[in-house]
C-alpha cells in the first residue's frame, strides 16, 4: 500500500485517540488504522487482557477448544440475533468473506453471488471479484460467478434519496420522496430486482447477496431507508441467502444499533465481522446458523490460527470495554454532533456530509460540482494532517474524507477536527 501523504508517517505510539509520531509529534486519530482501532489505541483493559492470556495459552489451532474460544463464541453470538449461533473464527475481513461465500454457495447449491457496485469485501482472490473498485484490482483473474447490481447511492445515483438516508444531516436536495414514502428506495431496488430477475440464471437465483450496510471504502455510501429492506426479502424469497458485511459497521461504531444490519431492520443469514472486533489485533469472524454451518458436511473447516486464545482474550475485553464505558452511547451522542458541526461549515468544496455514529464521509467538490481532483485532495489530506488531525480517504473516485475514529472520542476532539478540516478547505494547505 502506498504512504498517503508526501513524506510518509512514522508512528511510534498510540494512546486511546491519539497517535505520536517518532519526533513525538501528537496527532488526534480520526481514521483509528481504518475503522479498526474501536476502543482507542492500546485501551488498558484490552492490553491488560492481552498480557495476561499470553502468559498462560497462545496457540493450539482449533484442533482443541480453549477456554477462551469457548467464552467468547457465547459472549459473541449473544450480541446477535437468537438464529445466529455458530462462530468459524479467522485472520481477517477478507478470509471471513471469502467462507462466508463458500458456505452459501455450499447450503444453496449455487453458485453466483450477487453484490453492490461501489462495494469492498476484501483482497483475496474470490473476494476481490466481490470488490467492485477498480483502484483496488488487478488485470488479472479474481473469483468469478460474482453479479453486481447499481449502487443505490443517494448523492450520486438517478434517484437521489439523500433526504431518506437514516443520517441526522440531511442534504437539500431533489429526493423524488412524497412525505415519509422514499421513492428513491423504491426506484433503486427496481433497478436491483431487474438484475436478480434476469442477470441470474432464469430458474435459480443467486447463492447469496453479500453487502455492507453502508459503504465504507466507497466512501461511507448510505442506501435510502428501506432499500436493503426490500433487496433482502427478494433475495431471500429466491431462496438465496443475505450476508451482511459487518467489517466496519459493526461493534456499536453506528451509534442506534450494534449491527448495521439492525439499523435496516434485516435478517442476515450470515455475518462476517473483522477490524474493530480486535480493537487491531489481527482476527475476524462469520457467524451463521447451524443450518448454513452444517452444509460444510464432513470437509471440516480448518485454520491455523483463527480463534487463537490470544485473539478470543482480546475480542472478549473489547466486547466489555464496548458494555462498560458506553462506547455505542457515545458514538451516537458525539457522531451526531461530529455530523452536525460538518454540515454547519460553510465551503463551496463540501458537496456532501453524510454517515451515522462515527462512521462519517464528507464528499469534495470542485466548482463544477465533479469530484475535487486528485492532486487538491491530496493538498487537502495534507493540510490536515499539518493541524494535527487524521482522516481517511475513499470513494469511487478519492474524493470523499473518511472520518472512523475510536469511539472513544469527545466532542473537544470533534471541535478540534472541524476545525482543521474547515480550517484547510478555506485557506489550503
Ligand atoms: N469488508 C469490508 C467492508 C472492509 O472494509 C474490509 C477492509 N477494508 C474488508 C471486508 C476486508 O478486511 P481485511 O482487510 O481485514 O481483509
Amino acid at each position: 500500500m502506498g504512504s498517503y501523504y508526501k513524506t510518509p508517517l512514522l508512528i511510534e505510539r498510540g494512546e486511546m485517540q491519539f497517535l505520536y509520531d517518532a519526533d513525538g509529534k501528537k496527532y488526534l486519530d480520526m481514521f483509528g488504522g481504518i475503522v479498526t482501532v474501536s476502543v482507542g489505541h492500546c485501551h488498558p483493559k484490552v492490553n491488560e487482557a492481552l498480557k495476561k492470556q499470553a502468559d498462560k495459552l497462545w496457540h493450539t489451532t482449533s484442533i482443541y477448544l480453549t477456554t477462551p474460544i469457548y467464552e467468547y463464541a457465547k459472549k459473541l453470538t449473544d450480541k446477535l440475533p437468537d438464529h445466529l449461533k455458530v462462530c468459524f473464527f479467522v485472520n481477517s475481513g477478507s478470509e471471513a468473506n471469502d467462507l462466508a461465500i463458500e458456505l452459501a454457495r455450499l447450503h444453496t447449491g449455487r453458485f453466483d453471488m450477487l453484490t453492490m457496485r461501489n462495494g469492498y469485501h476484501g483482497m483475496t482472490q474470490t473476494v476481490l471479484g466481490c470488490t467492485n473498485l477498480g483502484t483496488w484490482k488487478q488485470p488479472l483473474p479474481s473469483g468469478f460467478g460474482i453479479l453486481k447490481a447499481p449502487c443505490p447511492d443517494p448523492y450520486h445515483g438517478p434517484w437521489g434519496g439523500s433526504k431518506c438516508r437514516d443520517s441526522p444531516v440531511k442534504l437539500k436536495r431533489d429526493c423524488h420522496c412524497l412525505g415519509d414514502d422514499c421513492q428513491a428506495s423504491r426506484k433503486y431496488f427496481k433497478d436491483f430486482e431487474d438484475v436478480l430477475n434476469y442477470d441470474f440464471p432464469a430458474s435459480t437465483g443467486p447463492a447469496a447477496l453479500l453487502v455492507e450496510s453502508i459503504q465504507g471504502v466507497g466512501g461511507t455510501v448510505q442506501f435510502p431507508k428501506g432499500f436493503l429492506q426490500k433487496a433482502f426479502k427478494a433475495v431471500q424469497k429466491r431462496e438465496g441467502l443475505c450476508i451482511s458485511d459487518e467489517v466496519q459497521t459493526g461493534f456499536g461504531r453506528l451509534g442506534s444499533h450494534f449491527w448495521g444490519f439492525e439499523a435496516h431492520g434485516v435478517r442476515p443469514d450470515i455475518v462476517t465481522m473483522a477490524k474493530g472486533i480486535g480493537n487491531g489485533y489481527p482476527m475476524g469472524a462469520v457467524v451463521t446458523t447451524k443450518e448454513i454451518a452444517a452444509s460444510l458436511g464432513r470437509a471440516l473447516y480448518f485454520n491455523t490460527y483463527g480463534g487463537n486464545p490470544i485473539a478470543c482474550a482480546v475480542g472478549s475485553a473489547v466486547l466489555d470495554v464496548i458494555k462498560n464505558e458506553k462506547l455505542q452511547e457515545n458514538a451516537a451522542e458525539v457522531g451526531t454532533y461530529f455530523l452536525k458541526q460538518l454540515a454547519s461549515i460553510d465551503s463551496p468544496l463540501i458537496g456532501d456530509v453524510r454517515g451515522k455514529g462515527l462512521m462519517i464521509g464528507v464528499e469534495l467538490i470542485d466548482e463544477t460540482g465533479g469530484p475535487l481532483p486528485r492532486e487538491r485532495m491530496a493538498e487537502i489530506f495534507e493540510g490536515i494532517k499539518e493541524r494535527g488531525v487524521l482522516v481517511g480517504k475513499g470513494g469511487l473516485k478519492g474524493n470523499v474524507l473518511r472520518i472512523k475514529p475510536p469511539m472513544c472520542i469527545n466532542k473537544q476532539d470533534v471541535d478540534k477536527a472541524v476545525e482543521a478540516i474547515a480550517d484547510t478547505l478555506k485557506k489550503g494547505k
